[in-house]
């Protein structure tokens, strides 16, 4: 017998509580989690809907007197259900509760308070508002010519739901008489309106509205082109666009876009958090008006609401927004997009540990919508994928609008130390900012933090410790406030640090790593009354400080800006000509499989924002491995050679996207519990043939907050397999009373 645990009311208040209903036989191949059934519910036993969260063959309650499932609703599948059946996926393919599934998918419902905003409405139609407008302006009355214009907007759409009346009085500068005059002749009034808000409308500008378009270059045309023509087929499917930074394949989104939108459906866009810019939105909306929204951390909760709610509504077509975004509940979506698909912020945190672009695939597929995704440096799982044919690949090998690639001079450190130079600016850097000083360009200086947390290197070879099995660097750990021993955080392999370096003999080996602190003080002694910004997680403190930090530098504000990854993204600085990255090859010893990876996406990226206007760029590469494929790859902005490379290494090392890797965090109060937990779990996955078990081991950080952390690593090639370990662990678990001070999170082809 099969028993569905059943959701009756999809409001957020009782998700928690789940009713049990026995599956009739004649449905036991229909009901599946996520699906809307009917069932008698209460003394009255009236037919409500409810949906399946969990199906079991173990009753929770006495069977004689658990009710059956009537039926399955067929009738017009509301949206919410189908992401349930999302939520059901991603509970079955990363491991996590059915609550915590929901959560991801649903937006949080908050109560909440309607606003009203002062609004300015026209009270005639377009033509005789035009009329007015012209008198006005034969008339030199050009205050109040401005609200007529400004309500006609600029695309020939007017604004008959009216204009923000701060909006007019304060940007337009048309103060109260002017419209107190207007609405006296009865052209317009002046009254509350209740709306959701669009955030996208208050941070861009109804009145600057202006179509920005490009005419597309052969290469962009051809993308454009053949994602269309297979959409108007029928064919859904998804697309990998490799172009490097600058070579318009956001112009490419747009126009595939309107293509998508004169379907009647709606689009998805997602980025980075981090890349959200003002900019980034602006574009969008000056292209595609009003019906563009966003949703992003800086709004309340009651925001993000109202966001879903207008999507629902059918107010707004195209959804900008981050991660969360991707659950937007369109009833007509035809297309997802994921820009910077490598990008790490698309990987849930917390469980469920889902990876974006995955689940927007998935939920592409569910819905009969196609995906783009693009990159200047893809993830190797979508250039692995799209290389077998899984993806659809397109190549943007220019820079739009004729810029160039920037110039790039590997500086090698071991040298620099050699020569007795033991500053963070090698000789080459610094002759090169002075020149910028001295021409009135821009510098930015970037310094690679990621993998920070702490490796031995030797500053003289630059080698840094590495697992023998792992091919990952060692991470050393303390012991009464001195390291004592270094640690494989992947295997448990572990020794005693070495007092000289195991490659050349160096003594001037340790923990390596430069803040962007000590960056800062140390290019203010070398370039006396250069003006200079730092960009860091302690400058960027406020809702607005990261933008408010780049604004001031895009505007001139200063000649050298210094920062870690958040001022590599997305940002446009004309007026920048040289990029000067401090440490490239940190990355490298970040303890994780994807170290190149992120290396040559850090080294490629930061490289590609020299040069963007006019002016001919220059990058100078400082770094201790110049032979290094990641670095060399990058530096040549080759994405093609890096890949074969690394590729190869993943097929030699059994590691993502050829292979799979499950991780399971075994978390306690106690030490000795967690660990015996994790051997519990290393053995069950042990009985699997095709998986190899690595660990237990401590995780990346071994204790936070009193809680120890052990891992365990399955690795197998397929991913199906991985699940069943996974729902394996994870029914132990449920049964057993052993390990009760435990707790478990599984997560899939990460290792951090
Ligand atoms: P990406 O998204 O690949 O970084 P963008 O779409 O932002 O590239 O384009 C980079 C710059 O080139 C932008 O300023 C854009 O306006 C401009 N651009 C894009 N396509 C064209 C084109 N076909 N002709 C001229 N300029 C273009
Ligand atoms: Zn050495
Ligand atoms: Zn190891």
């Amino acid at each position: 017998m099969v028993f569905a645990d059943i959701i009756i009311d999809i409001s957020v208040k009782s998700l928690d509580k789940t009713f049990q209903y026995r599956v009739p036989e004649k449905l036991e191949n229909e009901v599946e989690t996520g699906s809307l059934v009917l069932v008698p519910f209460g003394n009255g036993n009236r037919q409500l809907k409810g949906y399946v969260v969990n199906l079991t063959d173990t009753p929770r309650f006495d069977i004689s007197r658990t009710k059956s499932i009537t039926g399955i609703e067929k009738q017009g599948v509301p949206v919410e259900s189908h992401l349930l059946s999302l939520a059901g996926w991603i509970k079955k393919n990363y491991g996590a509760s059915m609550n915590d599934a929901i959560k991801a998918v649903m937006p949080v419902k908050k109560e909440v308070r309607e606003q009203a905003v002062r609004t300015v409405f026209p009270l005639m139609d377009k033509e005789k508002l035009e009329g007015f407008a012209m008198q006005f302006e034969a008339k030199h009355n050009t205050a109040r010519a401005r609200v007529l214009r400004c309500l006609l907007g600029l695309n020939g759409e007017m604004y008959y739901n009216g204009v923000d009346y701060n909006y007019i009085t304060k940007e337009l500068k048309c103060p109260k008489s002017v419209l107190d005059g207007l609405g006296q002749m009865g052209i317009i009034k002046t009254g509350a309106a209740k709306k959701y808000r669009n955030p996208a409308l208050l941070e861009g500008n109804p009145a600057h509205r202006a179509e920005e378009r490009h005419v597309l270059n052969e290469e962009q045309q051809y993308i454009t082109d053949t994602v269309l023509s297979e959409y108007s087929d029928g064919i859904r499917n998804t697309y990998l666009i490799h172009g490097v930074t600058g070579s318009g394949k956001t112009e490419v989104y747009m126009n595939i876009i309107e293509g998508v939108l004169s379907y009647g459906k709606q689009v998805i866009v997602l980025i980075p958090e981090i890349a959200l810019t003002f900019q980034t939105v602006n574009r969008f909306y000056k292209r595609f008006g009003e019906r563009v929204s966003v949703i992003h951390s800086r709004l309340s909760a009651g925001e993000r609401y109202d966001q879903f709610i207008r999507a629902k509504e059918g107010l707004v077509d195209i959804m900008i927004g981050p991660r969360s975004a991707l659950f937007v509940p369109f009833k007509n979506l035809g297309l997802i997009v994921v820009d910077e698909e490598h990008e790490t912020s698309y990987q849930s945190e917390t469980p469920p540990k889902y990876h974006a672009r995955e689940v927007a695939v998935q939920r592409a597929g569910m819905l009969g919508a196609s995906v783009l995704l693009g990159s200047a440096t893809p993830s190797l799982e979508a250039y692995y994928r799209a290389r077998k044919g899984i993806y659809r690949l397109f190549t943007l090998k220019k820079r739009a609008g004729g810029a160039h690639l920037p110039k790039v001079h590997i500086v090698d450190l071991r040298e620099e130390f050699k020569n007795k130079n033991y500053s963070v600016f090698s000789g080459k850097l610094t002759a090169l900012i002075e020149e910028r000083l001295k021409k009135h360009e821009q510098s930015v200086i970037f310094i690679n933090r990621r993998g920070y947390a702490g490796f031995i290197s030797c500053r003289q070879c630059g080698e840094s410790i590495g697992c023998p099995h792992c091919s990952v660097s060692l991470k050393p750990h303390m012991h009464k406030g001195v390291v004592d021993r270094l640690k494989c955080h992947f295997c448990g392999y572990e020794i005693p640090v070495p007092d000289a370096c195991p490659s050349c003999g160096s003594k001037y080996i340790g923990t390596f790593g430069i803040g962007t602190q000590q960056v800062e003080e140390a290019a203010r002694k070398l370039f006396k009354g250069a003006r200079i910004l730092r960009m860091d997680a302690d400058t960027t403190g406020g809702k607005e400080g990261h933008s408010k930090i780049l604004s001031q530098f895009a505007n001139g504000g200063a000649d050298i800006l210094i920062g870690t990854q958040m001022i590599v993204k997305g940002h446009d600085f004309p007026n920048v000509t040289l990029v000067g990255i401090i440490a490239a090859d940190l990355s490298l010893n970040a303890g994780d499989y994807r170290a190149a990876e992120r290396t040559y996406q850090l080294v490629a990226q930061a490289a590609g924002r020299a040069g963007r206007g006019n002016k001919k760029g220059e990058v100078v590469l400082q770094t201790y491995q110049p032979a290094h494929y990641s670095i060399v790859h990058a530096a040549n902005q080759d994405y093609e050679s890096f890949y074969k490379q690394e590729i190869s290494v993943r097929e030699m090392l059994q590691y993502p996207p050829v292979s799979n890797i499950l991780g399971v965090l075994v978390f306690s109060e106690n030490e000795e519990s967690a660990l015996k937990l994790a051997s519990v779990i290393s053995e069950i996955a042990e009985q699997y043939q095709d998986v190899t078990v690595l660990g237990p081991a401590d995780a990346p950080v071994a204790k936070a907050k009193d809680i120890y952390r052990k891992m365990v690593y399955g690795k197998c090639m397929d991913y199906g397999t991985l699940c069943s370990v996974k729902d394996c662990i994870e029914a132990f678990k449920e049964q057993d009373t052993e390990y009760k001070d435990c707790g478990i999170n599984f997560e899939f082809n990460i290792i951090r």
